[in-house]
């Protein structure tokens, strides 16, 4: 057992927002699918937004922004991003009423506890003001939620040296993209160091763990140079060759489809049984 129930309502271009639930609190890592998506959503899961404890925000794109302007509106849940996304935010969404929001600041590198809930929040490399990646520790489970970077930085990958369940971005295969439709120059803005992590570097990120994850949800797939099968087969071939007996239960997750762990499952078996 993990420690965490994740869900992932929805992840890629279009839109991202992902669920956690674990014995010490409740929380949205980021809003870019509209605020009633994200209701829905929570509400197959058997929960509201109000249950939630905060949401993070990993940065300003609209991609994973888009649903704060109704959220922050409707519900007065903590919202936690770094100081350079909320000015990012400003931009992306100039109707957003800052007054309304719970807005609070956490900085890259620094950590905060929300109840048992322990939440570092660490920089990744992303063509944004101050994007970060996030860590989430409570009672000795660690969960880990890293999109939006261009490449993997050793620091990032100390970070996540330890979790049990990862949200990896898994974006691309470089040879789609290489002969797909996008034009050069945001071809050139995807492969940078800025821009978005090719399946083969998510799994290369894995291979180098010290201890493998137990869960892996590969995240943010683009539609159109990636395909579920490419990238989870080059992730998954990636770490077997390195670690042949590796046990990792992979998740590809879906713009459209919300995509949950076991653990979910389980919760909802004994609810109805006990
Ligand atoms: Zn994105
Ligand atoms: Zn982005």
């Amino acid at each position: 057992m993990s420690g965490f129930q994740v869900a992932v309502l929805a992840s890629g271009s279009k839109g991202n927002a992902t669920v956690m639930r674990c014995e010490c609190g409740i929380v949205l890592v980021d809003a870019g699918i509209s605020c009633r998506r994200i209701a829905q959503g929570m509400q197959k899961l058997g929960l509201h937004p109000e249950n939630l404890d905060a949401v993070f925000i990993t940065h300003e794109h609209i991609d994973h922004v888009k649903g704060l302007e109704t959220f922050a509106k409707k519900y007065p849940v903590p919202i936690y991003a770094s100081r350079g996304t909320w000015q990012g935010i400003r931009q992306t969404l100039p109707r957003l009423d800052l007054k309304l929001c719970n807005r609070q600041v956490l900085a890259p590198q620094t950590e905060i506890t929300l109840g048992g809930l322990q939440v570092r929040s660490f920089s990744v490399s992303h063509d944004a003001l101050e994007p970060a990646g996030y860590l989430f520790r409570s009672k000795g489970h660690v969960f880990g939620y890293v999109t939006d970077t261009g490449y993997v930085s050793d620091v990032v990958k100390r970070e996540l040296e330890g979790a049990e369940v990862l949200v990896i971005e898994s974006n691309h295969d470089p040879i789609l993209l290489k002969n797909g439709r996008y034009p050069p120059p945001l071809q050139k803005r995807i492969l940078g160091t800025r821009g978005h992590l090719a399946n083969e570097t998510a799994g290369h990120l894995l291979a180098t763990l010290q201890t493998l994850p137990g869960q892996v949800f590969l995240a943010h797939l683009s539609q159109e140079n990636n395909t579920p099968d490419l990238a989870l087969n080059t992730v998954r071939s990636i770490v077997m060759q390195q670690h042949p007996k590796a046990n990792i239960q992979f998740y590809v997750t879906s713009q459209d489809e919300v995509v949950k762990n076991k653990e979910w499952e389980d919760y909802h078996e004994q609810n109805i049984f006990e």
